[in-house]
């Protein structure tokens, strides 16, 4: 019976006897070893944590569930977000299942081409509605959605749900934990990509408990990926409109800008930028040579892996993992612009045949 991060790890997290039970079996995702990539890399030990596998097919999930068990808690029935998509889709379908109001802010765009990108993805915002949000889509970015949230949160009644709420960062570093728990120690690296900075803030967190705690004996490099148009924490200053393909990372203010820069130097590890083309080009090879199909923000990683192993930065022996945070599926429309359409075809089985060279 497979349970969820709050079962699976309530000594480490801020639960006591009279937290509600929250559980849609969040968490428990493979770490998939790699057959190509790695080989073709000349790394060893590669392997890829599938966080696409959550219920909403994010890593959201792990931060959401703790966070809305202690809203629970403290008496709130009414939830908000600001989001670029995985956080209202998590948010949305937590509520529904307490029986909680949920309301979410997305960036103006939502859905619909705005200039050349949309602002946040199709199907992240089908799970929010269908999960049964209200969805205000606030004219602006999303670093002024979260601006607008966190002061109305302030003023009203209502539970704020991003990862600046510390149950979201303390769910998220399950994740470190199930890593550990199944490789037997830290990994060497684990990278993966940066946005609000939140998931890199609780991955070295759980590393570092873990490591206190006996249960690992080192604690890894971290490594982030940020896209080289909303790149604010490798640039050293905000950007006042981020652009990247790869919405999830489409930030220009991270909130857990500190924590992000701390888990880079306390670990020894670095924080860097690749293209739209670099992300593209990884998301396209991970799901034609693994079999697994990410979203574009989780390409992101693995784009600055093939990078550094490129320049030497990464020892062939190393223990590697990359973290997929969220599923292809999220947002099929950015994937499918770089591969060939189906063939019609007007014919029998040996056209067919004649068609496919066989
Ligand atoms: C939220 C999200 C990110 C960015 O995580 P942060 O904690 O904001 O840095 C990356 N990838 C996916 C799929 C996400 O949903």
């Amino acid at each position: 019976m497979p349970v969820g991060v709050i079962a699976r790890y309530r000594a480490h997290l801020p639960i006591g006897p009279s937290t509600p039970e929250v559980d849609l079996s969040e968490g428990s995702t493979p770490l998939i070893r790699s057959r190509n990539i790695g080989r073709a890399l000349g790394l060893r030990h590669l392997y890829f944590k599938y966080e696409g596998l959550n219920p909403t097919g994010s890593f959201k999930d792990r931060g959401m569930v703790v966070a809305v068990a202690r809203a629970l808690e403290s008496g709130s029935k009414v939830f908000m977000c600001a989001s670029t998509g995985n956080t209202s889709a998590s948010m949305a379908a937590y509520a529904a299942r307490t029986g909680a109001r949920a309301i979410v802010v997305v960036p103006s765009g939502a859905g619909r081409a705005q200039g050349s990108q949309p602002q946040i993805a199709m199907n992240k915002l089908s799970q929010a509605l269908m999960y049964g949000a209200k969805v205000i889509a606030l004219r602006g970015n999303f670093d002024f959605a979260l601006e607008t949230v966190r002061d109305l949160t302030s003023h009203y009644p209502v539970a704020l749900m991003n990862s600046v709420n510390p149950a979201r960062i303390e769910g998220q570093k399950t994740a470190a934990f199930e890593i550990v728990d199944a490789l037997g120690d830290a990994p060497d690296y684990v990278v993966l990509p940066v946005g609000n900075a939140g998931n890199i803030t609780a991955y070295w967190k759980g590393f570092r408990e873990y490591h206190a705690a006996g249960k690992a004996t080192r604690l890894p490099r971290m490594v982030g990926a940020q896209a080289e148009g909303a790149a604010p924490i490798v640039d050293g200053a905000p950007v006042a409109d981020p652009k990247t393909v790869a919405s999830a990372i489409r930030i220009g203010n991270p909130a857990s800008w500190e924590g992000a820069t701390s888990a880079r130097d306390e670990s020894g590890g670095t924080i860097a930028a690749v293209t739209d083309t670099e992300i593209l080009s990884a998301q396209i090879r991970l799901a034609g040579s693994e079999g697994l199909f990410a979203e574009p923000a989780s390409a992101a990683p693995l784009a600055l892996l093939i990078r550094l192993v490129r320049d030497g930065k990464v020892e062939k022996e190393a223990v590697t993992v990359v973290v997929l945070t969220g599923s292809g599926l999220k947002d099929p429309d950015v994937a499918l612009k770089n591969v060939e359409p189906p063939v019609e075809l007007d014919g029998d089985a040996r056209t067919l045949a004649k068609v496919l060279k066989l």
